[in-house]
């Protein structure tokens, strides 16, 4: 039995489809038939090569971190969830993207997602079990990967981002301690942006901005509870009028929180200006490095402002965001956040129609689907 694999080949490069033979899963390991697999912004950033991208061996690597999927087998030994409910074949599951040790220091103190090794050693491309990347017909899991069945009442269309977009503009609220009453900015509408609305909205803010260059983008985030939208290539065109406006949409006071979802550098240091004292800047988008730009110290200084960066998040949220789909269903469009489905094999062209750098797209969230 044999299933298909995704392999990039690097920055800029076609990616290429491989087959493996499905592994049987190891005691206390499970594998996953993959049913949907999500095009991350931070996939777009290694495809198109941004910054300053690690090599890549001349064979590829399997890649895709986001995803769904249903039991295609269980290890032995394996027999419900983390929470104890049964699981069996053919039963749909969100699972942690993260591969945390369990043993270092920020994963002996719950911080699974500070873990230096966020996504455990890398195994060479064609070496069990093979199916290390969502891009693929299987994906194999580990007990270091926690696995939540997904309630009868959410449709599929709601399931693919869970992992990824949803998990990490919660946590990055969380750590900039979003609360009742706040002024929250977010840069960015796309899967992670409007994902940021809805949780912005949830855990109390009174107050949400949204700022993008794709106007179907912005109308989302209003759908998902945006109060202001601004469109940065039409009418706020320059730093200083964004600056100008977002001064103006809190009162003269600034954001308590600004989050940082798109991957520019130059977002950061506008960003800032946006605070108010005691504000907290969330940097989630950079994921990669080699573009540093310039901070002054001061602007941080007066007014006691934060800046943090946030990586993913701890699976202990996975079951709590399921819960807050249910609870949202009807009122939230998030079966509208992923706009696009694409057949696996079609990936080049999922890729290039998910750009957008340089050039509008329709998308906001796409998935491949085996
Ligand atoms: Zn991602
Ligand atoms: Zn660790």
């Amino acid at each position: 039995m044999k299933g298909r694999a995704v392999l990039f080949m690097g920055a800029r490069k076609p990616f290429e489809i491989t087959e493996y033979d499905v592994p049987d899963p190891e005691p206390g390991d499970i594998v996953l038939k993959i049913t949907q697999a999500g095009v991350c912004g931070s996939d777009l950033h290694s495809w198109r090569g941004d910054g300053n991208p690690a090599p890549v061996a001349p064979g590829g690597r399997t890649t895709g971190h986001e995803g769904t999927g249903v039991v295609y087998k269980l290890g032995k030994g394996v027999a419900t969830d983390a929470l104890g409910k049964p699981i069996k074949e053919g039963d749909r599951i969100v699972y942690s993207a993260i591969r945390p040790c369990m043993h270092c220091h920020q994963c002996l103190n719950g911080r699974h997602n500070w873990c230096q090794q966020l996504f455990g050693t890398r195994i060479p491309t064609g070496q069990f079990p093979f199916f290390t990347g969502t891009y693929a017909d299987y994906y194999y899991i580990r007990p270091n990967q926690p696995v939540f069945k997904v309630p009868d009442e959410l449709p599929d269309s709601v399931l693919g981002f869970v992992n990824c977009a949803m998990g990490t503009v919660t946590e990055g609220l969380m750590q900039a301690r979003c609360k009742e009453g706040d002024y929250v900015v977010i840069q960015g509408a796309g899967g992670l942006g409007l994902n940021a609305v809805a949780a912005a909205r949830d855990m109390g803010a009174h107050r949400v901005i949204v700022l993008d260059r794709l106007e179907n983008r912005l109308d989302m985030a209003r759908e998902f509870g945006a109060d202001y939208t601004i469109n940065v290539e039409q009418e706020w065109t320059t730093p200083e009028m964004r600056i100008q406006r977002v001064k103006e949409l809190t009162d003269g006071r600034g954001a308590d929180v600004v989050m940082e979802l798109v991957g520019r550098s130059q977002l950061m240091q506008e960003g800032i200006e946006y605070l108010g004292p005691g504000g907290t800047f969330v940097e989630i988008g950079n994921i990669v490095p080699g573009t540093p730009i310039p901070i002054d110290p001061s602007s941080i200084l007066f007014g006691a402002k934060r800046i943090i960066g946030s990586i993913m998040f701890k699976p202990s949220l996975l079951p709590m965001m399921l819960e807050t789909l249910v609870k949202k269903q009807g009122k939230l469009p998030y079966d509208k956040i992923v706009s696009h489905n694409f057949p696996l094999d079609k990936i080049n062209d999922a890729f290039e129609q998910a750009e957008w750098l340089d050039r509008q797209t329709s998308i906001t969230r796409s998935m491949l689907i085996p």
